[in-house]
């Protein structure tokens, strides 16, 4: 409360606005008051003033580590208001910018307390030296302490949270795949059938979809067992995964079922794209022992329409079309509009 009780007397803190008023707040969360910012250019100058141990004991640092140090003294100098800002956004970036697997966050603690270590003790023979009672080890330590606790707290913070929201991510697309295809599964089509709906119409953005379904699968199963049929999953998955866009979006949504999203692409050319894919699945060889197991699969097409009021309208229509494809003998397309 101190900070912001004398801030008109001391004029440091005059003119806040929003930005350093919340700065300010994060540091009174430390316990970090006017006395401490007061004391911070007398500890710079200790440091300063100390022999040569303390720029070697520095220069062993790594450079990003070192560029750091730099900045969080030149602040104990220069504590103004955008300064406090500034340091606090290159406390969150160099959290962002420490690796994991490397071992940053530790090199970051080590260069931390080297230098708290080292400041505490230039405080003490500093007053020693100069005799000088005007030095308060106590009150000097404890403003360094502090400071440098809130530093390595917003360092670790946002180490963390990119951990964290890195984990998050793995996590997700690990639900969202199927192991076996390693394309996206019906959860993820779940996800995210309603967003590609919204952007196609507000956008006015063509989306093309074809459901498709491996013919005669059971005979494969049948014919050459259940592992046969996994790796018959596992080469379409694959196949397919080459051979089409960047921007298309293909999934396993059960079983032997599967469904590309074809974004920004007209009937036309998403028929065009089928056919190429139908004829490389075609050709996919497996080998099974002498034996070269072969399949096909057929596909039902469509496009997103004007009169479609949900996703689920195109959905339908190319379950329907899939349906005919089989009807009519398979290993085919059809396209329903
Ligand atoms: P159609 O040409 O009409 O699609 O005939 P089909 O035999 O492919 O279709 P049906 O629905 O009769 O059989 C599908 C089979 O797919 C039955 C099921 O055991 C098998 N299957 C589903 N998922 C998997 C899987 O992950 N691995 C294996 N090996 N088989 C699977
Ligand atoms: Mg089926
Ligand atoms: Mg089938």
């Amino acid at each position: 409360m101190e900070l912001f009780e004398t801030q008109n007397n001391t004029g440091v803190f005059e003119n806040l606005n929003q930005q350093t008023y919340d700065s300010l707040n994060v540091l009174k969360h430390f316990g970090i008051i006017d006395k401490d910012i007061k004391n911070f250019p007398k500890i710079k100058q200790i440091l300063l003033n100390t022999d040569e141990c303390f720029k070697k004991r520095i220069s062993i640092m790594f450079d990003y580590l070192k560029d750091f140090i730099y900045k969080f003294l030149d602040l104990l100098c220069n504590f103004t208001e955008d300064a406090i800002y500034d340091f606090i956004l290159d406390c969150i970036e160099l959290g962002f910018t420490l690796e994991e697997e490397s071992e940053n966050i530790f090199d970051f603690y080590r260069a931390q307390n080297i230098l708290s270590s080292y400041t505490i003790d230039a405080i003490r023979k500093y007053k020693e030296e100069h005799q000088d009672e005007s030095i308060d080890i106590f009150g000097l330590t404890a403003s360094f302490v502090k400071f440098s606790h809130f530093v390595s707290e917003i360092v670790s913070l946002s180490y963390y949270e990119k951990l964290l929201t890195d984990k998050l991510y793995e996590v997700y697309e690990k639900s969202t795949k199927d192991q076996l295809s390693n394309l996206y599964n019906r959860a993820k089509f779940n996800d995210i059938k309603n967003y590609e709906f919204v952007r196609s119409r507000r956008y006015k953005i063509p989306l093309s979809l074809c459901m498709f379904d491996i013919d005669d699968f059971k005979k494969i199963n049948d014919t050459f067992g259940h592992l046969v049929g996994d790796k018959v999953i596992k080469e379409l998955g694959k196949v397919v995964l080459d051979n089409v866009r960047k921007s298309d979006i293909p999934f396993r949504l059960g079983g032997e079922e599967f469904l590309i999203l074809f974004t920004h692409t007209h009937l036309k050319e998403a028929k065009l794209a089928c056919e190429k894919l139908l004829n490389r699945i075609r050709n996919i060889e497996i080998k099974e022992g002498d034996n070269i197991v072969k399949f096909t699969v057929s596909m039902g097409l469509t496009e997103l329409k004007e009169e479609d009021d949900s996703i689920e309208k195109a959905i339908d229509r190319a379950d329907k079309a899939l349906y005919m494809a089989k009807k009519n003998g398979k290993n085919r397309i059809e396209i329903l509009i």
